[in-house]
Parts: C-alpha cells; sequence; structure tokens
C-alpha cells in the first residue's frame, strides 16, 4: 500500500500577469538532476519569508499533460494489471486545473490523464489477449457518480430521473457498495469516450437543475478491469476522483445552503486528508469509513496505489487557499520558513543553508 503526493501548478491564465505569480517550484539539494520537490509560497503575513513545502514531485507551470501522465500515472497500470487498484485524486481549489489534469481538453497533446489511462489499459488489454498462452480474456467497464452533500448519484441517470436522496449504500461481505450504480461495459477507448462524455454533460445539467456548480461535488469515475482465464477472474478496480473545490466557502458567501455543502466538502476532505496520512506513515488504522467517499472507495484497503495530484495557481488571488491547500496535503511532513530578501525572486534553496534561518513551524492558521 503505498501513496504519493505531487503538486502541480498551473500556467497563468489571460487575465493574470506575471507581476502577480507568488507560487513557484524548486528543487531541493537532494533531488535528482532537473526534478523538482518543493513548492514556495511566502507567508501572507510577512512578504520576507517564504514556506517551503516538499512533496514527491512538483510540475510547474510548463509541465505537459503527457509529462503528468507519464511520470504519475503510467507506472499505476501495470499494478493494475497485476490485480492491485489504483486511486488518482486532483485535489484543490476551484479553477486550479482539477478538471484540466483529469479530463483535460479535446485535443489530443490536451488530453488529461483519465483518457491517456484508458488508452493504455486497452494496449495492454489487446497486448495480453494476443500474447498469452493462458487465453486470458480482458474485460472493461465503467460506472460514474458524482457525491454531493454525501448523497451518491450516477452520471449514467438523466439528472430529471434522480431522486434527491441518491442512491443507497449499503455492505455487503466487508465490501461497501452503491445500490443500483450502472455499470457500463466499454470494449474500447471510442466507447469509452463516448459514454464518458454523455456521463460529464449529465454531471453539468444536474448541478444546475440542483442549484449547485459542479465545484461542489465529487466525481468519481471507476474502471474496472476483470481478467479472466481457464480457471480463474482477477478484478481490479481503477478509480479517478475530480474533488469539489477546497476552497473554504465561509470565507466568502455564508448563505445557508453554502454552509450545509461547505461542511460536507470540509468533512470529506478532511477525512481523506487523514486516510493518506495514515498511508503515507503505514498506520494500520485508516479511517477510510469515516466518510462515505473514502469508505466507497475502500480507501487503502486493498494494497493498492494512491496518487494525489495538488493542483495550485501561481497568483496572488488565491493566496489563502493555496496555503490550505499545501498544508492539507502536507500533513505529514516537515514545512520550512525561509527569510528571503526578494520577492517574488526567490533565490535558489541550495547554497542557502548557511545564510538563512530555517526553522519548523506550523502554519498559522487560515481562518
Ligand atoms: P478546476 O477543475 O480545478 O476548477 P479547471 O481544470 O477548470 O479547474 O481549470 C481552470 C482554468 O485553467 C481552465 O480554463 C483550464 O483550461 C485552465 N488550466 C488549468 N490547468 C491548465 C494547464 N495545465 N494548462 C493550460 N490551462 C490550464
Ligand atoms: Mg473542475
Amino acid at each position: 500500500m503505498s501513496v504519493r503526493v505531487v503538486a502541480r501548478i498551473r500556467p497563468l491564465l489571460k487575465a493574470e500577469t506575471q507581476a502577480d505569480t507568488i507560487v513557484t517550484s524548486a528543487s531541493s539539494p537532494s533531488d535528482k538532476k532537473d526534478s523538482r520537490t518543493i513548492v514556495r509560497i511566502p507567508n501572507p503575513k510577512n512578504e520576507f519569508e517564504a514556506y517551503s513545502f516538499q512533496f514527491n514531485n512538483v510540475y510547474g507551470q510548463e509541465a505537459t499533460q503527457a509529462q503528468i501522465f507519464d511520470d504519475e500515472v503510467a507506472p499505476t497500470v501495470k499494478h493494475l494489471f497485476k490485480g492491485f487498484d489504483v486511486t488518482l485524486f486532483a485535489y484543490g481549489v476551484t479553477g486550479t486545473g482539477k478538471t484540466h489534469t483529469m479530463r483535460g481538453g479535446k485535443s489530443l497533446a490536451d488530453r488529461g490523464v483519465i483518457p491517456r489511462m484508458l488508452s493504455s489499459i486497452y494496449r495492454r488489454a489487446r497486448k495480453i489477449e494476443k500474447d498469452s498462452s493462458s487465453e486470458t480474456q480482458v474485460a472493461v467497464s465503467m460506472s460514474y457518480y458524482e457525491i454531493y452533500n454525501d448523497r451518491v448519484y450516477d452520471l449514467f441517470e438523466p439528472p430529471e430521473k434522480r431522486t434527491l436522496a441518491g442512491l443507497p449504500i449499503r455492505d455487503n461481505n466487508g465490501k461497501t457498495v452503491v445500490c443500483g450504480l450502472t455499470e457500463k461495459p466499454c470494449t474500447t477507448l471510442k466507447e469509452f469516450e463516448q459514454l464518458y462524455d454523455q456521463a460529464n454533460l449529465n454531471r453539468s445539467t444536474s448541478a444546475t437543475k440542483l442549484n449547485a456548480h459542479s465545484s461542489r461535488s465529487h466525481a468519481v469515475l471507476c474502471v474496472k478491469v476483470s481478467q479472466t482465464t481457464d480457471d480463474e477472474t482477477r478484478v481490479s478496480t481503477a478509480s479517478a476522483i475530480d474533488l469539489a473545490g477546497s476552497e473554504d466557502n465561509r470565507r466568502t458567501d455564508n448563505n445557508k445552503e453554502r454552509l450545509v455543502e461547505s461542511a460536507s466538502i470540509n468533512k470529506s476532505l478532511f477525512v481523506l486528508a487523514q486516510c493518506v496520512e495514515a498511508i503515507s506513515k503505514k498506520q494500520a488504522r485508516i479511517p477510510y469509513r469515516e466518510s462515505k467517499m473514502t469508505r466507497i472507495l475502500s480507501l487503502g484497503q486493498n494494497n493498492g496505489l494512491t496518487v494525489m495530484i495538488l493542483n495550485l495557481a501561481p497568483v496572488r488571488s488565491y493566496h489563502l487557499d493555496t496555503l490550505s491547500s499545501l498544508n492539507f496535503a502536507n500533513r505529514t511532513k516537515k514545512i520550512e520558513v525561509n527569510e528571503i530578501e526578494n520577492l517574488p525572486i526567490f533565490r535558489e534553496l541550495e547554497g542557502k543553508k548557511g545564510d538563512t534561518k530555517t526553522s519548523a513551524t506550523a502554519i498559522p492558521s487560515m481562518n
């Protein structure tokens, strides 16, 4: 069981300028050549100080969709075919690139990690079916649902057929299942893409109907891979979750509906953080039962791999939310504070040790 937490800083959007950039990537002295593991951001209360957060990997503004997939997701497909579950999360404030990272755009170069992963799964499936002396057959099927206010809605159901209460979940021989969830077989990438696009349309329509924006629900795609030989069937699941925006709506909007949404989003993201922390510390007890999402995913229960991509915007308007995102994802590690002279031009961390005060500190609460 393992977890990787990586950060991705999105490029500037049209309305944003270089001068507003405050979040940067850097390499640590122990990093390999051309790799970076540090995100740097100024202390909002003292701009002469910068916080450094360390991750398993950090991708800067220039990182391509192909690079994220090749480095972080492609290696997990091999494990999937060995029978392990794979879970990918995109975490971050609304507008930081979660959907771009997961789903991406229409052009080949813009495709996100989900279509790329499916393409890789089908390629490997065809290869196994062709090579195998044991006559293995590979079947792929998908389900896709969203969790909004702790209720589960099937994204294959047209919004008008949904009930407000959503689908019930039940425990079945120690496994948690969503009752009545549609599972669609998809034998080719083309078929997958048609189903995925159709379900994504349902996502935006239903969001409008419920008077909620899709950024306030978690979208959970599960791809089941079944490998059948004469004497056994091996099933493993890849799940890709485009999480609800992690921004604290209480700060900007205190209408009652928003408060209910925020409470359920905060709770589920909080439990997710605890699970990720427990997995990375190899603790025996993972509190996955404490929220609906982690419970349905059985997070950390099946010797699987988890990758969390922390999406970040580089600019000042996200400052406090970016800091809470970094704190969230970095519960397990030491955070360093460096005093710096000129912002936003950071000096390189290397060679800097002797002349800066470095201390471990907790980031002040942003609430
Ligand atoms: P989120 O899903 O986190 O709310 P989006 O994925 O919708 O954020 O991204 C917000 C905006 O930023 C979109 O217009 C998106 O196209 C753009 N964007 C995000 N990441 C990138 C990137 N790596 N390269 C180019 N544009 C990006
Ligand atoms: Mg989105």
